[in-house]
């Protein structure tokens, strides 16, 4: 049995409740089979693949807070710190019902690739709670995260391990997170990203991920002789990421038609209004339903259903394994060109595999929604140096990051002879720097 087959057996024996880290797994151990098979025995003696898929430690603890009724609630809070081999751990928090374990760390093995493929020097981590922060106070929400960070400030630092935003942690969650930490640790310092600009954080870190997405997009496009301009892109998620993708699709002449959330998706022939979409999303945090109802050009649908609108360019951007097969499939038979994914592991491997084979451009979330953290990463040097960049300073930086991502995974590819795959790609170029700097500090 190969190397990578045998640590494979072993990953799934180990973790076998744990579906999504398992996929991880074995999406980034198959592609690097190229380049473990050029070194096998090293690698072997090494155990490196055997370290690669083990947290370096990981927490679980409960998190007891009192809902506006007087009642106690208890969630359960993690974090996941998986590898810190070239940086402190760094990755979101996310806070939605369907977290557990499994979700946290195969987010938190995802980022390790992902923070390497930035070029800046981050390690691999991810956390979150089972709490859902829909429908609940602010004072509520306040609590939660009081409790939360309580617990979480024991384990994390500037220097150790710098949480972020994800699904359901945003600009108010951080807040309520990093009052807490000040006030435990006494220390005020860049423990965590995606701050309000008051107190830290970095001019365009909201937009980074969406508008990330969109600059390696049209790098793909640009290196395979197309241009953005007047392309149809379908949009899942109505979140961070897909608001900021949707604005910058549309800054370069793109016609977004479509987004989602957890309930329904609209589809808006004329062009999503971007402007009416952060008013429902970001401030109401409402439904699109009330998208649907001050815009006479959209019509909303219940269910899951954006892939079937015809596109050029499809990017998902709300959660894991939204692009099923026959998603893909409907996709290729409308002619779509790209898939790139703003989201974490949306699309099933099976549906890449169908994307990749029908000569769909596919760049995987790893490399695609980098822009996120690389901005954090940027976060983190405006706060050591005590300084604050601009708009423009952050967005140049973001967009090089972006193009250079683009450039290194087509390359990696190239190297191994998979031109086009740039998830291999993506997970060769990862993996190669975080290799070295794991074999350079010995066994640890
Ligand atoms: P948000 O919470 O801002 O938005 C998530 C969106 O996806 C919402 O529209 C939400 O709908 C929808 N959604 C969430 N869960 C589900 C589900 N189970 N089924 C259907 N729809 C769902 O999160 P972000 O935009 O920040 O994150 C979106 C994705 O991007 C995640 O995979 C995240 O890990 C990834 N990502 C985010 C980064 C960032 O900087 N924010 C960086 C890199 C990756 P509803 O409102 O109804 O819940």
């Amino acid at each position: 049995m190969s190397y990578v087959d045998d640590v494979l057996s072993r990953v799934k024996e180990k973790n076998a409740s744990e579906p999504e880290f398992l996929q991880a797994a074995q999406e980034v151990l198959e592609s690097l089979r190229p380049v473990i098979e050029a070194n096998e025995e090293l690698y072997k003696r090494e155990a490196l693949l055997e370290r690669l898929t083990e947290p370096d430690r990981q927490f679980k603890f409960r998190v007891p807070w009192v809902d506006d009724n007087g009642q106690v609630q208890v969630n359960t809070g993690y974090r996941v710190q998986f590898n810190n081999a070239i940086g402190p751990y760094k990755g979101g928090l996310r806070l939605h019902p369907s977290v557990n374990l499994g979700i946290i760390k195969f987010l938190g093995f995802e980022q390790i690739f992902k923070n390497s493929l930035t070029g800046l020097p981050i390690g691999g981590g991810k956390g979150g709670s089972d709490f859902d922060p829909k429908g609940k106070s602010d004072r509520e929400v306040m609590a939660f995260c009081q409790s939360f960070m309580t617990e979480l400030c024991k384990y994390i630092g500037a220097d150790v391990d710098v949480p972020a935003g994800d699904i359901g942690t945003g600009a108010r969650e951080i807040g309520y997170m990093f009052g807490q930490y000040k006030k435990i640790r006494g220390t005020y310092e860049g423990v965590l990203t995606g701050k309000g600009l008051t107190y830290g954080g970095s001019l365009a870190r909201t937009e980074a991920t969406g508008y990330g997405l969109l600059y390696i997009t049209q790098e793909l496009m640009k290196c395979h002789g197309e241009s953005m301009e007047g392309k149809t892109v379908v949009i899942s998620g109505a979140g961070n990421v897909a608001i900021y993708a949707a604005q910058k699709a549309q800054q370069m002449g793109a016609k977004v038609v479509t987004c989602s959330d957890s309930t329904g998706w609209i589809y808006d022939p004329e062009g999503i209004d971007v402007a009416l979409l952060k008013e429902v999303k970001e401030v109401k945090r409402a439904r699109l339903t009330e998208y649907a109802a001050a815009r006479q050009s959209a019509q909303y649908h219940e269910g899951r259903g954006v892939w079937q609108i015809k596109c050029d360019i499809a990017l998902p951007c709300a959660t894991q394994n939204e692009l099923l097969i026959d998603d893909a499939k409907q996709l290729v038979a409308n002619g779509c060109k790209a898939v790139c994914e703003g989201a974490n592991m949306p699309t099933t491997i099976e549906a890449t595999r169908y994307l990749q084979e029908n000569g769909v451009w596919f760049i995987g979330g790893k490399a695609a929604n980098a822009g996120g953290v690389a901005t954090s990463a940027l976060e983190m040097t405006q706060n050591s140096e005590r300084l604050s960049w601009t708009f423009e300073e952050v967005d140049s930086k973001l967009q090089q990051i972006m193009v250079n991502i683009y450039h290194n995974i087509d390359d990696a590819a190239k190297k191994y002879g998979m031109e086009g795959d740039y998830v291999a790609g993506a997970n060769i170029a990862g993996f190669e720097k975080v290799a070295q700097a794991m074999l350079a500090q010995g066994v640890v």
